[in-house]
């Protein structure tokens, strides 16, 4: 490579959308954790912000002091750990998450820092937000809904014909509730749920969503194994070009209205314009059980203790079945 064609790479990686007419989807490289940061016509939208405070130098770095929306998509401290941090040092004028609260220290301080910011706390309900001509449809997790993986909430970006699925560390009993009674979408770009995780991916996930790339944000040589090889094969399989942080670096995807898109990436070179059209019709979704126990058909709703999976326990145990059908009967 040429040290032009170098400098000439590196300037783009670094530019932001390349005219105001395009969606920038940045997968920045946080280690193991996840941070996005999605830009349209002068609005920002960050969703996760990694462990630690290195989200805040790249958002300096792309020359932000506001953030439009911020988004935890759960609590864990690989999501969170870096948005108290945000939250002080940036205008942030909405923050959404899961509504599952968490019992870490991480937790406390990145909810101290919300109320202290006085941005707006939006709860996780099915409800559609605009950034710029973009709009980030929320989709909530399972109501009652007490683990924060399988409570993280997805949320769909759409800009014109692009697609784009962000659904934090999501596990099968969470995606195969979406499946079932959201509507999901086949899209160009899917984040892919819980690091690559083998829980993160099953083949009607895959199969429903059918992007045309999977990102993966997952940190080099982690403890946890992230990801698996069965999940990054099967979105291989199903045509998706895999890319992963700790390999390719922060991987930048520029969109355009009529789906088509670039992918860059701090490591390589940018892959030039992949098209994907003539998507398929969506299928219908099953009737969304609606939010709140009167509204739903519960199996069991749980007075004394609070609902976990098909079953009330004890306020005091920790839950660890997946959400089911049994519902609390105060919040
Ligand atoms: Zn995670």
């Amino acid at each position: 490579m040429t040290a032009s064609l170098r400098i000439a790479l590196v300037l783009v990686f670094a530019a932001g959308p390349l005219t105001g007419q395009q969606l920038e989807l940045r997968f920045v490289d946080v280690g193991q954790g996840d941070a996005v940061i999605i830009r349209q016509g002068g609005k920002t939208a960050l969703v996760d912000a990694g462990s630690s405070g290195e989200i805040t130098l790249q958002l300096r770095g792309l020359g932000l002091d506001t953030i439009d929306l911020a988004v935890a998509s759960h609590n864990h401290a690989d999501h969170i750990g870096g948005m108290a941090t945000v939250l002080t040092q940036f205008v942030v004028r909405y923050y959404l998450d899961n509504g599952v609260p968490h019992t870490t220290a991480t937790y406390q301080r990145t909810i101290q820092a919300v109320a202290a910011s006085g941005a707006q706390y939006l709860r996780p309900t099915a409800r559609t937000i605009g950034l710029g001509s973009a709009s980030l449809r929320v989709i909530p997790p399972p109501p009652g809904a007490g683990d924060q993986n399988n409570g993280s909430v997805g949320l769909l970006v759409e800009f014109g014909d692009f697609r784009t699925l962000l659904t934090g560390d999501s596990e099968l009993p969470e995606l195969e509730y979406w499946l079932r009674y959201d509507s999901v979408p086949r899209v160009q770009v899917v984040k892919v749920a819980h690091h690559g995780s083998w829980n993160g991916t099953s083949p009607a996930w895959v199969e429903r969503t059918r992007p045309a790339v999977a990102v993966i944000s997952v940190g080099a040589r982690n403890a946890y194994g992230h990801p698996s090889a069965q999940a990054v094969s099967q979105w291989e399989a199903a045509g998706a070009r895999v890319y992963r942080t700790d390999r390719d670096g922060s991987v930048v995807v520029f969109a355009n209205r009529d789906g088509t898109f670039v992918v860059t990436t701090e490591r390589a070179p940018a892959t030039g314009t992949i098209a994907l059209r003539g998507y398929p019709a969506d299928a219908e979704p099953a009737a969304r059980p609606a939010e709140g126990p009167a509204a739903r058909a519960c199996c069991r709703v749980c007075t004394r203790g609070r609902a976990c999976g098909n079953t009330c326990i004890s306020r005091s145990y920790r839950c660890r079945q997946p959400a089911g059908c049994a519902c609390d009967a105060r919040p």
